[in-house]
């Protein structure tokens, strides 16, 4: 699974959790990585960098 903002890899936690999280639009689940969660914060932001 791959970060729909920067295209690394997202790694997993031992319970099948990402270590990231999802953000959902009308395109459908997107996948994005910890570290543009936290570089970004607000869903708005996020879903504006999203390819
Ligand atoms: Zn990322």
């Amino acid at each position: 699974m791959k970060c729909d903002i920067c295209g690394k890899s997202v790694s997993r936690t031992f319970l099948d959790k990402i270590k990231g999280t999802y953000i959902r639009d009308a395109r459908g689940r997107h996948t994005v990585c910890f570290e543009c969660q936290s570089k970004l914060k607000d869903r708005e932001s996020i879903v504006q960098q999203l390819k």
